[in-house]
């Protein structure tokens, strides 16, 4: 969990100094709330375990940090906006400096930080939706509020990022990559947004020369709605053992399931590593299924868009 956690904060730029900053206000509010209960012995332990955390995540964010290689934030131009679903832009971006652009271990993502309108500065991360090269690729769905506000940072790209705009980007970072030979059988699970690191994984394996069988399996609203279908499908008919299986709860196509993902009718190879993005109903489903199938629970690997609150939830 703690490695999850570095990942996210070497990718928001955070220092070592502003461990000192939370410690002083995360403690001043525990008095606050806990008033005398926090005799000094409690206040001690507590003290003790956020330094041993805040020292490994410390420790763990510097290595990310220079493993990453990169300056850190970066000016990048949007050179194409492709519009994908009603909902869905995939922006192209190249450095504005023309500095070189380093690889990045497929399934990993980018924070993005942008000024909004009102003058504040906003930071949310974006996974790299399509394959290594000297662009960069981010796919963004535009999330409705439906009663509660939209979200602030994706209608901020959809409504005002165009070709030619500048977006500062932080070098790759995440934990949810693709570290299998090309002789592990694979499976890529994914529901809605969930596509862009399965995308960018299939782009890797495509062109890494894996042999071993990939059982993709996506889930949507419909097919209008399926962002990245075409690269998703493309990408897996690149490899010598592929089988695409898709479920959509409406307008579902010959070929494809009606409904829920459902993996029964699914067959996954003994010694399957299977990659999870979606919404965490959708992951707990197929996990579940795979562990019924035989798959062992460390071979289960997620990405959640959005506070892990998985690891919170599992018993
Ligand atoms: C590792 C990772 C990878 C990701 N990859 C992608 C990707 O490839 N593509 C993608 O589209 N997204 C991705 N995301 C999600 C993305 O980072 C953002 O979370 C998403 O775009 C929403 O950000 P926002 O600023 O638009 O919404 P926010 O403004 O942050 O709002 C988030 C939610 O909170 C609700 N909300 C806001 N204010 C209130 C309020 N006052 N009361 C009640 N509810 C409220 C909003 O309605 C919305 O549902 C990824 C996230 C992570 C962590």
């Amino acid at each position: 969990m703690l490695h999850r956690i570095a990942h996210k904060h070497a990718s928001l730029g955070v220092t070592p100094e502003q461990y000192d900053l939370v410690h002083e206000h995360l403690f001043a509010a525990i008095a606050e709330v806990l008033g005398d209960a926090v005799t000094p012995e409690v206040a001690a332990a507590w003290d003790e375990v956020y330094w041993l955390m805040a020292n490994a995540l410390i420790a763990v964010e510097k290595r990310l940090r220079e493993e990453s290689g990169g300056p850190g934030w970066r000016t990048w131009e949007v050179v194409e906006r492709v519009t994908e679903t009603a909902d869905v832009v995939t922006f192209l971006l190249r450095p504005t400096d023309g500095s070189p652009v380093r690889d990045f271990l497929a399934g990993q993502y980018v924070s993005v930080r942008v000024a909004l309108p009102d003058g504040a500065r906003q930071i949310r991360q974006y996974s790299l939706s399509g394959a290594a090269g000297p662009l960069r690729q981010i796919s963004v769905k535009r999330v409705h509020g439906d009663g509660a506000p939209d979200g602030e940072v994706s209608n901020h790209l959809h409504a005002r990022v165009r070709e030619g705009d500048v977006l500062e980007l932080s070098e790759p970072y995440g934990d949810l990559v693709l570290d299998t030979g090309p002789d592990t059988p694979l499976l890529l699970a994914s529901a809605g947004i969930g596509v862009t690191p399965m995308t960018a994984m299939l782009a890797h394996l495509a062109g890494s020369g894996h042999r071993a069988p990939v059982t993709v399996v996506h889930g949507d609203r419909s097919p209008a709605g399926h962002a990245l279908r075409t690269d998703h499908e493309a990408y897996a008919a690149k490899l010598p053992d592929s089988a695409v299986h898709l479920w959509y709860e409406q307008d579902a196509p010959a070929g494809t399931h009606s409904g829920l993902v459902d993996l029964a009718g699914v067959p996954v190879a003994p010694g399957t590593r299977a990659y999870l993005c979606g919404p965490l109903p959708f992951m707990r489903a197929v996990r579940t299924q795979l562990i019924a199938k035989g798959v062992a629970p460390a071979d289960i690997h997620y990405e959640v868009f959005g506070p892990d609150l998985w690891l919170a939830g599992q018993s």
